[in-house]
């Protein structure tokens, strides 16, 4: 045993070891030094214990060398990005965890300029005055949905926040029991209502709501009407929501205000992209709603933030809550949503180089026609390790959007001759770029919506690569 524990190495012995010398130029000597002395203390625990560190311990005499190659993999990643490029080929447009939309050339040359030098971010240049980060989008805004005011925070789940907090705080808001939703990662709508102070008054039931159970939950409590888009799921069968010009009606009648979050709220009719029909934020805006939520990442396809539109007298009061502060836009955003809203505008509109729209744009040949490439680049870059088919199937929105919509597509599956199927598709998660596909029963398929130009051949690449077994770890000299 003793003979064992002195084979280990001493910690400035493990410090001169030409690998951990490249990770002392790369990280904290600090965080070197722990690493070392945990993977030693580790060593010594394993052997008291009478299990070897690895198998050749008795023999090798190399000792420190493993010792430092261990203490290399354990900190290899911190000298890395961990936000790294991933190629999407899931077909999912709005991916969450894959960052959402894709923004425009336009909004990413936005970004550049807004980031590499100064602006007028808050300096109304006329005037030399202070100017408001949000003048910048705010006349967009209006211009494109017909609102009377407009402004922008971080997301959407703040611009519910701030909207109830600002209009609500204290006092009850009517929803429908079948719009109570949960939009991914926590956003509740009885969660946000309680943050805001504001008190849920849910009426109805699951499947249907009309009118006159709003009608007959209003009090001298009451605050806000509150329709809520069911963006993730559908309710489908014996089911009726009140139409959003009633609940209109009702709030004029009654001296509420009405609001609408849409979630993924989009500024021009996606029926001709064969969408189903959900009507636009600036119908919604037509209808009367007094205050619209949406996101800016969504369908809309530019930064994340949230986007309030309505009447003037409500926008004001939200400009004056504290609240607003904290849930600003920084610089970055404001340069990248305004690029995005102004391939909006009708003079200059070209919505297809808004990435996320020239994605549902896709049309169908388009689409075959691309995953017929894609299919034999991959057979080449397989080289016979893999079975490569096409087959018929279905793209998504995502982004909690439109669950429901078919935008059907042309996939390519890979099933490989000499790994497990989550074997290949952890080797391209893992590898570099990383490439995320579609798991689906024994096979991994790949949708060319999501890719964008010149991904087909680093796609290819990565397929090449990750059906190349990774050796298990290196031997040591004996
Ligand atoms: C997505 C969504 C939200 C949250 O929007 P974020 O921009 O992700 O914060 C809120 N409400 C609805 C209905 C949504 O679909």
């Amino acid at each position: 045993m003793s003979s064992l524990l002195r084979k280990l190495p001493a910690v400035e012995h493990v410090l001169q070891h030409a690998e951990i010398e490249v990770l002392l130029s790369q990280l904290p000597r600090d965080v070197v030094l722990e690493q070392v002395r945990q993977t030693i203390q580790e060593w010594r625990r394993m052997l008291l214990e009478n299990q070897l560190p690895f198998p050749d311990y008795e023999k090798c005499t190399e000792v420190v060398s493993r010792l430092a190659e261990q203490v290399k993999e354990k900190l290899l990643p911190n000298t890395r990005p961990r936000l790294r490029r991933v190629i999407n080929a899931t077909g999912v447009v709005l991916h969450t965890n894959l960052g959402r939309a894709v923004l425009a050339p336009t909004a990413i040359e936005a970004v550049i300029t807004a980031a590499s030098g100064y602006t007028n971010l808050e300096l109304d240049l006329a005037t030399g005055k202070r100017g408001s980060r949000y003048a910048h989008v705010e006349n967009l805004l209006t211009l494109i949905t017909g609102a009377e005011a407009a402004m922008v925070v971080n997301n959407n789940a703040a611009a519910v926040l701030l909207c109830l907090s600002t209009l609500a705080k204290g006092k009850e808001v009517i929803v429908s029991r079948g719009q109570l939703v949960e939009i991914g990662g926590s956003f509740r709508i009885p969660e946000v209502m309680e943050q805001s102070g504001a008190f849920l008054v849910e009426v109805g039931a699951t499947n249907k709501t009309y009118l006159r159970d709003y009608e007959r939950a209003i009090t001298p409590e009451t605050a806000l009407l509150l329709q809520v888009h069911t963006s993730n799921y559908r309710i489908v069968g014996f089911t009726r929501e009140t139409p959003l010009a009633e609940l209109v009606e009702l709030g004029q009648r009654a001296g509420l205000p009405v609001m609408c979050d849409l979630g993924s709220g989009f500024l021009v009719d996606m029926r001709n992209l064969g969408l189903p029909y959900e009507p636009s934020v600036p119908e919604v805006v037509r209808t009367g709603a007094d205050i619209v939520t949406f996101s800016g990442d969504k369908l809309l396809g530019g930064p994340q933030a949230g986007i309030i539109v309505g009447k003037r007298v409500y926008i004001e009061k939200m400009r004056q809550n504290p609240l607003t502060r904290a849930l600003r836009i920084d610089k970055m955003t404001v340069a990248a949503l305004e690029a995005t809203l102004r391939e909006y505008l009708p003079g200059d509109k070209n919505l297809l180089s808004i990435p996320t729209y020239r994605m549902l744009a896709m049309s169908r040949e388009e689409h075959k026609h691309k995953a017929r490439e894609l299919a034999g680049l991959l057979e080449e870059a397989a080289g016979g390790r893999a079975e490569i088919e096409m087959l018929e199937g279905n793209s998504a929105v995502g982004g909690g959007a439109m669950p429901t919509a078919d935008l059907p597509a042309t996939l390519i599956g890979v099933k490989p001759n000499n790994m497990s199927v989550s074997e290949l598709a952890t080797n391209l998660r893992q590898g570099e770029p990383a490439v995320m596909g579609r798991l689906q029963d024994d096979r991994l398929l790949f949708d060319v919506r999501t890719l964008l130009k010149g991904e087909e051949i680093l796609l290819a690449a990565a397929l090449a690569a990750a059906l190349t077994r990774r050796e298990a770890g290196r031997g040591c000299t004996i």
